[in-house]
């Protein structure tokens, strides 16, 4: 008898492996735990993928095994929020053992994201597919670099930057700032059993992108079709500007009833904070409202992104504009990141983030005087996607 029968399982829900040159398509399922919609479509997906008529590689990664038996998120933190250098290069040394099963989950995802890497020459893409605890309409969310840029707009959905300034350590990011293109998206809510259809729909329309199917019979235009549908009445692209985090010991609680992309108008009570109300300073859209036990960010906000504001943007990257910077009073580059600016935080609020934002630099807090803003730019592997079809002007 085994009690858990997904113990033995391989790390990869299914894999077809080309030539190294030819793209490759890494997709993550269930990196948290208490998301199977990921894992069940990747599965349904491989079940209809011939190898014969596929133009590259494709990779279903299974993410927390441990708390997907379990349906539960995580064991003792999120695997979601793990992947810094630090802890990267942590799980690099070979006297380093894990202290939980979240760890042990990376230790194995890393050691074939390696593989990966190491074996492909051409183009890779890294997806990593999730769901929300609250209902949502489907999107795409993305560190901010062109290359992902001009990838994810192929997709008929709302896109939404600057999610790199608020969270620490998501996969997707530490693998971005490697250089590929790679970017997150949501189905649906956890328990809702049309986000397979959508993930299993994002799977397929995801494999046109690349280049890997090619023929626009059935098996794109259905799947594009469910996505034009599920999109409608959104903007393209959304910002995120606010983070509510969640301190520890703090008991927060969201008012019920709100949907991700819910316009609040300002005063409305979003949620609770050991018994007193949480106001919305501003009129906004509320964004990924938590409704589960486990997790640390209560909601953000976000609003539309001006398309005038992203084709200035990169315009000025290419340019390299950015290398003008150090001219301002209170900004000057890193002393050992020759990508990263540093800069005093009284001059961050005169020259309004946007500006940084506009130039291709995401900022992390250093401390109460500076921030750390990082090229979203530098580490791009552009010449690994210059065959690529969606980069063609
Ligand atoms: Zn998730």
């Amino acid at each position: 008898m085994t009690e858990n029968p997904r113990v033995a399982r391989s790390r990869y829900i299914g894999k077809i492996v080309a030539g190294p040159s030819l793209p490759a398509v890494v997709f993550f399922g269930g990196i948290h735990g208490n998301e199977p919609s990921g894992v069940i479509a990747l599965e349904r997906a491989f079940e209809k993928l011939a190898r014969e008529s596929l133009k590259g590689s494709v990779y279903g990664v299974i993410g927390n095994k441990w708390a997907l038996d379990r349906k539960c998120r995580y064991d003792a933190e999120d695997l979601n929020r793990m992947w810094s250098h630090d802890r990267v290069a942590q799980l690099n040394d070979p006297n380093w053992k894990p202290n939980n099963h979240d760890e042990q989950e990376q230790i194995e995802i890393w050691a074939e994201v390696q593989k990966i890497i190491a074996f492909h020459t051409g183009p890779i893409y890294f997806i990593d597919l999730h769901t929300t605890s609250s209902e949502t309409k489907p999107f795409v969310v993305l560190n901010d670099s062109l290359l992902n840029r001009s990838f994810a707009k192929q997709y008929p959905l709302p896109i939404i930057l600057g999610i790199e300034e608020y969270l620490d350590g998501p996969l997707l990011s530490y693998i971005n700032e490697l250089g590929y293109v790679a970017f997150g998206f949501e189905a649906g809510s956890h328990d809702d059993p049309v986000s397979i259809d959508v993930h299993l729909a994002f799977i397929m329309c995801s494999l046109h992108f690349t280049g890997l199917m090619t023929e626009v019979g059935a098996s794109f235009a259905e799947p594009f079709q469910l996505l034009v549908e599920t999109g409608q009445g959104m903007d393209r692209f959304y910002e995120i500007f606010f983070r509510y985090k969640i301190k520890e010991e703090e008991s927060f609680k969201m008012n019920p009833g709100y949907q991700n992309f819910q316009l609040v108008q300002k005063g409305e009570q979003l949620a609770t904070s050991n018994e007193k109300p949480i106001l919305a300073d501003r009129k906004a859209r509320v964004f990924m409202p938590l409704y589960q036990s486990q997790g640390s960010e209560g909601f953000f906000a976000i609003r539309p992104v001006n398309e005038f504001f992203l084709g200035l943007s990169a315009i000025l990257r290419k340019w390299k504009v950015d290398t003008l910077l150090p001219i301002l009073p209170g900004v000057k580059w890193h002393s050992n990141d020759r990508h990263a600016l540093i800069v005093n935080k009284a001059v961050a609020r005169f020259f309004a983030k946007q500006i940084f934002h506009l130039l291709g630099y995401r900022s992390r807090s250093v401390d109460q005087h500076q921030f750390i803003l990082r090229n979203r730019e530098a580490a791009s592997k552009h010449t690994r996607y210059s065959e690529a079809k969606w980069l063609k002007p």
